[in-house]
């Protein structure tokens, strides 16, 4: 398996170092001819205005829209933004996922925090019981979602943070950052789904 990381700003580099912990062979794209071959994207955390513009510079945007129609991506926060399909303001989307994210939506004093989240599909793909502990960083709020997608995991006043639409998955926090690699395996499972 082969997993390419969408490498134009963020923190991709942290994603290439778990993928390839697990054992998983791990590239950075930064060109539409590197799309080839792969078996999934993931599209990092970082800034998604930044993310968008040098994809849209790069002619990344219609390529990454057709590998997402066949293949596998997951967008982490700033990644999460770019795959929904509307933010209420105007910048580019990939608009692959059926979702309405509202950017920073913690605001600025609350704008970084940590959360244990319960993740029911970490459980029943047996991937362990225990919560997971996400970090969350000038965070997206996932605030709606069309009939395809399903959230996977709430905040405890009910927000979403992580959905899924077939083999698209979006989180608003950072697993790149954390010690917990459970949600790249379950990337992976959905890549060979
Ligand atoms: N606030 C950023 C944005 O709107 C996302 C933050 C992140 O990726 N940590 O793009």
């Amino acid at each position: 398996m082969k997993i390419g990381v969408l490498a134009l700003q963020g923190d991709f580099a942290e994603h290439i170092s778990v993928l390839e912990g697990i054992g998983v062979e791990a590239v950075e794209v930064r060109l539409p001819e590197q799309l080839q071959g792969l078996d999934g994207v993931i599209i990092p955390g970082g800034e998604s205005t930044t993310i968008g513009k040098l994809a849209t510079a790069y002619n990344l945007m219609e390529p990454l829209r057709l590998f997402g129609s066949e293949k596998a991506i997951w967008g982490t926060c700033a990644g999460a933004i770019l795959l929904s399909s509307d933010i209420h303001s105007h910048q580019p989307l990939l608009g692959l996922m059926d979702s309405t994210v509202k950017r920073n939506a913690f605001g600025r004093q609350v704008a970084s925090f940590e959360a244990e989240l319960d993740v029911p599909a970490l459980k029943s793909s047996g991937l362990g019981e225990q919560p997971y502990h996400a970090i969350f960083i000038r965070a997206p709020l996932i605030e709606s979602l069309g009939k395809e997608a399903r959230s996977l995991a709430q905040l405890p006043d009910g927000w979403i943070v992580a959905v899924e639409q077939g083999r698209l998955l979006a989180t608003s926090f950072h697993p790149e950052l954390s010690t917990d690699d459970r949600f790249h395996r379950y990337f992976l499972s959905l890549v060979s789904r």
